[in-house]
């Protein structure tokens, strides 16, 4: 069994979803992950702030927006009466549904609810299409199996049981489609796997089921070299490892879902990425095949808060990165870089959820810094630490940039530097000419 993934773009107009019928018409055993059609999650994300703010007025302009869109796809997608008025039926329920939060008092649950009905619309929607077709399919809805635990992280063995039993239902069929991105919480609601989650659900679902191969397919030849929205003359990769593709997806190559390696590397699942705009394409294939030494790519990760902790007295005394940390661990913040010297320690996190209350426990310890509009820019590769010249080269191309901090030393397939995101761009384009020579 294979697992294919296709983001909004891919199936963000009905030539899209034409094309994409074709991509997955043979005979392979496949489950097809959905997102939903592109720009839907963030209109839904602006009803539900609309919502917040109980400017039901506005939320009422939004919904109706996107139900137009909506409308007007369907009409275009089918050729059939019949189904053109079967898309128009569900695209009332679910937008009847959208209508239906009139109250003040509006939830974080509620927007869950909300976010998830773009990937119910286009898998649905989808189905719709193969079925005109008459092409053999089956939709099973992720809210069935999908779950997450206490910690908000994926519940494999909730999952692997149950998506198994639900395809033993189905002994003869091959091909399955359902949504990405969605699942429940330990309490049955409906929640998400965060913005851009529809990789992690195909690489979960991949691991769930021990498939021979996840295929991510999107609107770009595989991953680059560097941010092709910040870069020129950025080139696809061949091949990466498990923990070169990990940390470029965790330091902001947005082509993946920050934490949606883990499942394929826990079960050794190799994850092509492709292109639906150029299927030919080689794209790129991440397995646990020989890492090559020297630099790969260069990625970058905005929205990042540098907290400086300055104390004289009983700074690099044992116990004090502790107390510091446990800090953090009290507020559930997990830490992206630190660096330390004799009198200070210095920690990014990439949120600023109670900044105020961490900044307020450490000032026991220190005098406390916090700035933020940073990036942390990544070079990942393999960069053995009994080699000469990897840091030599990256800090000879960052000589014009000021550097805040710098972390080298703790994997041999990241080097990390924190800059202004003022800076950033320039970052990305000095490192490119100065490791990649372009
Ligand atoms: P999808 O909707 O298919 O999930 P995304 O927009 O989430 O697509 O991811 C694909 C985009 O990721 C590309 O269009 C590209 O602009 C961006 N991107 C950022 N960094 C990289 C990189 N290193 N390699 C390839 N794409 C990248
Ligand atoms: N639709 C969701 C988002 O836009 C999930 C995804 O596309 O991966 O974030
Ligand atoms: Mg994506």
């Amino acid at each position: 069994m294979k697992i294919l993934k296709f983001g909004g773009t891919s199936v963000g107009s009905v030539q899209r979803m034409h094309d994409l019928v074709h991509l997955i018409d043979d005979d392979d055993a496949k489950i097809v992950v959905l997102s939903a059609m592109s720009g839907t999650t963030n209109a839904l994300v602006e009803i539900s702030n609309a919502l917040y703010r109980k400017d039901h007025d506005q939320a009422g302009i939004l919904i109706g927006e996107l139900e137009e869109k909506y409308n007007y796809i369907v009409t275009d997608l089918y050729s059939t009466k019949s189904a053109i008025q079967n898309g128009l039926e569900l695209i009332n329920v679910h937008f009847d549904f959208l209508r239906s939060f009139t109250r003040d008092l509006f939830t974080v649950n509620e927007e869950k609810a909300i976010l998830a009905q773009g990937e119910l619309l286009s898998t649905a929607l989808f189905q719709f299409l193969l079925e005109e077709k008459a092409i053999d399919s089956v939709l099973i809805p992720a809210l069935n199996f999908m779950r997450l635990d206490e910690n908000s992280e994926p519940d494999m063995a909730f999952i692997s049981v149950n998506l198994q039993l639900i395809l033993k239902e189905y002994p003869d069929n091959k091909l399955f489609i359902t949504q990405g991105y969605i699942s429940r919480n330990d309490f049955g609601e409906i929640d998400n796997l965060k913005r851009g989650g529809s990789d992690y659900t195909a690489t979960i679902v991949g691991a769930a089921i021990d498939a021979e191969e996840i295929q991510i397919w999107t609107d770009i030849d595989g991953m680059h070299n560097n941010d092709p929205r910040e870069v020129n003359n950025t080139f696809p990769i061949a091949q990466l490892s498990f923990d070169e593709a990990a940390e470029l997806a965790y330091f902001g190559a947005k082509i993946l879902h920050p934490t949606c390696i883990l499942p394929a590397k826990n079960k050794n699942i190799p994850v092509k990425l492709l292109n639906t705009m150029q299927p030919e394409a080689a794209g790129t294939i991440i397995s646990s095949g020989n890492q090559l030494e020297g630099f790969r790519a260069i990625a970058a990760k905005d929205g990042i808060t540098a907290i400086n902790i300055k104390s004289g007295r009983m700074l690099m005394a044992y116990g004090f990165l502790r107390a510091v940390f446990e800090v953090f661990e009290r507020n559930k913040k997990p830490i992206d870089m630190i660096t330390t010297s004799e009198v200070a320690v210095s920690v990014t996190i990439d949120n600023t959820e109670n900044l105020d209350q961490i900044g307020e426990e450490l000032s026991a310890f220190g005098n406390v810094k916090i700035d933020t509009n940073l990036s942390i820019v990544s070079v990942v590769g393999l960069f053995p630490v009994d080699k000469p010249g990897y840091a030599a080269a990256i800090f000879d191309a960052l000589r014009d940039i000021p550097v805040r901090m710098i972390s080298y030393g703790g994997s041999e397939n990241n080097i990390s530097v924190l800059v202004d995101t003022q800076h950033k761009r320039q970052t990305l384009i000095a490192l490119n000419k100065g490791l990649f020579k372009i």
